[in-house]
């Protein structure tokens, strides 16, 4: 009731929810305390959650914030949310995010942009909360939620987590099943949480993450208690500093913001290293080919017979048409475009299969750095601080925006785990983020050093 009271209050500014669903809510808590009563106590019970609009959740609203899936109720739950029910977890409603989880600053959405619940100090310009998850980062720091699930696909869990003074990890590329999340690009794609401490992020973890025969690239492996990491020193750790990462007109405040990061694990006893991951300046080029491929492809599946919008035409090609240009909006055309260009006969070898090689190189420099002794790796979250809603300069170049994602995607491109966690505020007052990549499921290690910093 808490937190139904507080979206009421916040969320008609915030617009971090675009679905409430107060008396499924109310049904799971009675549930959760009958079961509580008779003494049986899951890992999140009656723990009050928010779900991105990724996640399929049975009978409920599912439209990935695209007009194409316009009044889409799935018949089936995805496996991360059914999940967290199954640990007695109670849902609060569907966040905003960009359409598809295309875009980094939840303006894509067609159902409006997300409002940061942070400003800069004697300002009241409104700011975005990054994206794509930007409902499930807004509603996080704005307490509408005691945590919420999130999708990362090149920098989607770290990049709005860094804007909103949250933790948000992406976990290894196969720990959590991607059945039932609404497909962005399939070899990227991965669940994790967005929560307000690196604890409640351990928590959710291990309840999210699962091998599941419906997806065959979840992985089985041990999941471990994460939350037995928080408090294990760091003592003798080895931490990468990767020269790459030192990007042309990084600011300064992002510069301080690692040398202070770097300062602290020093100071718990972990031993810095300087390392190079020479490929990182191919990351988001290659990104950008492979992602939007994929997504193309994915994106095929939407033709106004199967889900969600219908335009009728005067044939089936013309509804097809007619319904795809009505219920798609403009980055998700500008991907749709992109990928199919790629993939066409006359250019795949020249963009794709390039782009599928160099991602192989960029791995490959993450696994030399690993097997020389680094276990963990420090850079910054996001190249700045939040930025305000509808800038003009990122609103008419895309690649500006793109350029968000430049630490970020490498670790999706690898299929590494990632972690983005609050480590001090800009001259303007506003929270700034530094990311930990670790080895393939070593989320353990992430954990653990990331509780030193935050
Ligand atoms: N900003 C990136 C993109 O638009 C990443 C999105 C994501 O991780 N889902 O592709």
């Amino acid at each position: 009731n808490a937190y139904l009271g507080a979206i009421d209050a916040a969320n008609s500014v915030l617009n971090a929810y675009i679905t409430v669903t107060p008396e499924m809510a109310l049904e799971m808590a009675k549930a959760s305390d009958a079961r509580r009563a008779s003494g049986q106590v899951g890992a999140l019970e009656g723990i009050p959650l928010g779900i991105k609009d990724l996640f399929a959740t049975k009978g409920v609203h599912t439209q990935a914030c695209s007009h194409i899936l316009d009044g889409f109720k799935p018949e089936y739950e995805s496996t991360v949310t059914q999940n967290l029910w199954d640990d007695g977890a109670v849902m609060l409603g569907k966040l905003n995010m960009d359409e598809f989880a295309m875009g980094s600053s939840n303006e894509t959405s067609h159902y409006g942009p997300v409002v940061n619940p942070w400003k800069a100090e004697g300002s009241n310009t409104q700011l975005v909360p990054g994206g794509s998850s930007g409902g499930s980062a807004a509603a996080v720091a704005a307490h509408l939620c005691a945590g919420a699930t999130a999708t990362d696909t090149g920098g989607s869990i770290r990049q709005p987590a860094a804007f909103t003074g949250t933790v948000g990890i992406k976990p290894t590329y196969g720990r959590c099943s991607r059945w039932g999340t609404v497909a962005f690009a399939s070899s990227l794609d991965q669940a994790g949480p967005i929560a307000r401490d690196v604890r409640d992020a351990a928590i959710m973890l291990k309840s999210m993450a699962s091998v599941d025969r419906k997806d065959t690239t979840s992985v089985d492996l041990p999941i471990p208690d994460y939350e037995k990491a928080l408090g294990q020193s760091v003592k003798g750790m080895k931490i990468g500093i990767p020269k790459e990462y030192r990007v042309e007109g990084m600011p300064e405040d992002i510069e301080a913001l690692w040398q202070k990061g770097i300062a602290y694990l020093k100071d718990a006893g972990a031993e810095i290293v300087d390392i190079s991951l020479p490929h990182t300046k191919y990351a988001l080029p290659a990104y950008y080919i492979v992602a939007p491929a994929e997504a193309s492809s994915n994106l095929a599946r939407y033709d106004g017979v199967r889900y969600g919008l219908r335009v009728d035409g005067k044939d089936i090609s013309d509804m097809y048409e007619k319904t795809r240009a009505a219920g798609f909006g403009t980055e998700v055309k500008r991907r749709i475009m992109i990928g199919t260009y790629v993939l066409s006969a006359g250019y795949y070898d020249a963009y794709y299969l390039q782009a599928q090689k160099v991602r192989t190189l960029i791995k490959r420099d993450f696994e030399l750095c690993f097997h020389a002794g680094v276990d963990a790796i420090l850079t910054p979250a996001t190249p700045s601080s939040a930025f305000g809603i509808a800038d003009e300069a990122l609103a008419a170049d895309p690649v500006a925006m793109y350029l968000n994602d430049i630490f970020t995607v490498t670790v999706n491109m690898a299929g590494l785990p990632g972690i983005a966690v609050p480590a001090g505020l800009d001259k303007k007052g506003l929270p700034l983020g530094l990311q930990l990549i670790g080895k393939p499921f070593d989320e353990e290690t992430l954990f653990r050093t990331a509780h030193v910093i935050e």
